[in-house]
């Protein structure tokens, strides 16, 4: 397929409507769309036009259900080395919420899951605690640990063994052994990009104080896990002070990294809600229309790519979000909080079912792993995992309906 797309887009970007979104769906198929011919689009096109061209690409390139994961979110480690002016996750050692999760809590919560049918441990750190924790690299001493990877695959092991629950970690800039050590336990990994661009690395910028969060750290992460074959989820966090043509620039080295390796999974597009005990508690959150064309936009460059929205971030929104392109509501937990974003609780699973049927779509349970790895891209998928992905999943690669 050529790469650098050189047939003009723009004599068909002439009065969208559904005949014409079809052929220009072929067309971005066959010859990715280049960043002029996006701006060309935005500038030429309200956000309603560009949503009707997103859900046509969806319905032809991602015509299957719109899927979920059923989860437990295990907050193994809440400590973090770095401070992000968004962030709420992260806490000190006398807050009164720290998360030193041992691993029979974190096995217990895996089994409660186990029985509300869930399907996947979602076990989140921070980011590299123990370089910044004594206290904390004195606790990993009682599992015989030097790091918090260490840990991880330990608990990722327990968890799989004794519950059959998936694990898919999200533990920040791991290094290539790290990423080598948790592919044997996790069906795939999550490394949210949040932005490519390094400005907002800067001064009195989010990342300032979170070098694990400058892009080149989070590319490799992403392009490492390419060489060893993990599927990897990440994604982009809007309305942090990026501008619109970062969002793009982001998007398209996303689209780059998979085009090489074949390993993005899923681009989760989350809006920023800034939290009040945070430096950007007086932040503006994206405006709902900017956010739906970032998700429109997501769809367009990337037409087979799995396009995520959490729902527990835009209550009740969701048939704009299927309509603006998605193929995916992320992970729903029966049983535990968003940790993330604690002030946000998960909608209620029937709800999200009803409202994605009500939109003329069906809906799926899927793993933590994607079908086309499952079904196509077998080679993603160590030898010992599939004792525990087949008995899950059918012929489609998602979750068998009785189970879930
Ligand atoms: S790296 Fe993650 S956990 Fe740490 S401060 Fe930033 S968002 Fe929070």
């Amino acid at each position: 397929m050529p790469y650098n797309n050189t047939k003009a887009l723009k004599s068909q970007l002439d009065g969208i409507n559904l005949s014409t979104t079809n052929e220009i769906t072929q067309r971005i198929q066959n010859y990715p769309i280049t960043k002029g011919e996006i701006l060309e689009l935005i500038k030429k096109y309200d956000t309603k036009s560009i949503c009707s061209l997103a859900n046509t690409i969806r319905n032809t390139c991602k015509n299957g259900p719109i899927t979920y994961s059923r989860k437990v979110f295990i907050n193994l480690i809440n400590l973090c080395r770095d401070t992000c002016s968004y962030c709420t996750y992260k806490k000190e050692l006398s807050d009164y919420d720290l998360s030193f999760l041992s691993k029979d809590k974190a096995l217990r919560i895996a089994r409660m899951g186990k029985l509300l049918r869930c399907t996947e441990a979602l076990i989140v750190t921070g980011e590299r605690p123990e370089q910044k924790y004594p206290e904390f690299r004195e606790w990993l001493k009682k599992y015989d640990c030097s790091s918090t990877t260490e840990y991880i695959e330990q608990v990722s092991n327990l968890i799989l063994e004794e519950t059959g629950l998936l694990p898919h970690t999200n533990a920040g800039t791991l290094n290539y052994d790290e990423l080598s050590i948790l592919k044997k336990s996790n069906v795939s990994l999550g490394c949210m990009l949040e932005t490519s661009s390094e400005r907002l690395s800067g001064k009195n910028m989010p990342h300032e104080f979170a070098p694990s969060k400058n892009p080149r750290a989070r590319i490799r992460v992403l392009e490492n896990a390419g060489k060893l074959k993990i599927p990897i989820t990440t994604g982009l966090l809007i309305g942090i002070g990026e501008t619109l043509e970062e969002t793009i620039d982001s998007l398209i080295v996303i689209r780059e990294i998979n085009h090489k390796y074949g390993n993005i999974q899923e681009i989760i597009m989350q809006n920023h809600i800034p939290k009040y005990n945070t430096k950007m508690r007086n932040y503006l959150p994206p405006s709902h229309d900017l956010f739906l064309l970032t998700i429109c936009l997501a769809r367009i460059i990337m037409p087979n790519m799995n396009i995520q929205v959490p729902p527990n971030l835009s209550p009740k929104l969701y048939s704009t979000y299927i309509n603006a392109g998605i193929n995916d509501w992320g992970g729903i937990s029966p049983l535990t909080i968003d940790f993330v974003n604690p002030e946000s609780p998960w909608p209620d699973i029937k709800d999200v079912k009803g409202a994605t049927e009500k939109a003329g779509y069906r809906f799926r349970g899927r793993l933590a792993i994607y079908p086309e790895f499952v079904l196509n891209k077998r080679e993603f998928i160590p030898k010992n995992l599939w004792n525990y992905i087949t008995p899950l999943t059918d012929s489609s690669g998602l979750v068998k309906e009785e189970l879930n």
